[in-house]
């Protein structure tokens, strides 16, 4: 397998993390045990920190 970097979990956190990494040209692998959206809505609102 090519790539620099394993990414567990293609939740927000694994997808922008993946994609700042892309950026940055460090080449990573997405892993995600699901196989498809769970089709439960996680993103109701937008919160601020
Ligand atoms: C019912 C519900 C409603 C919500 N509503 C909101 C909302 O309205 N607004 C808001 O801002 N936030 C909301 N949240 C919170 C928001 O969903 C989380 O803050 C956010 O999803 C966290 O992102 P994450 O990438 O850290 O984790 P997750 O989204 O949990 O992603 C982790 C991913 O890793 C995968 N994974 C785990 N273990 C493995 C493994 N061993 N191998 C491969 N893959 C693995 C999981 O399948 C999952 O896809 C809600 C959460 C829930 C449960």
């Amino acid at each position: 397998m090519d790539t620099d970097v394993i990414v567990v979990g293609a939740g927000p956190t694994g997808l922008t993390l993946a994609n700042e990494l892309g950026l940055a040209g460090v080449r990573a692998l997405v892993l995600e045990r699901l196989s498809e959206r769970t089709g439960q809505s996680k993103a109701v609102n937008l919160t601020r920190p």
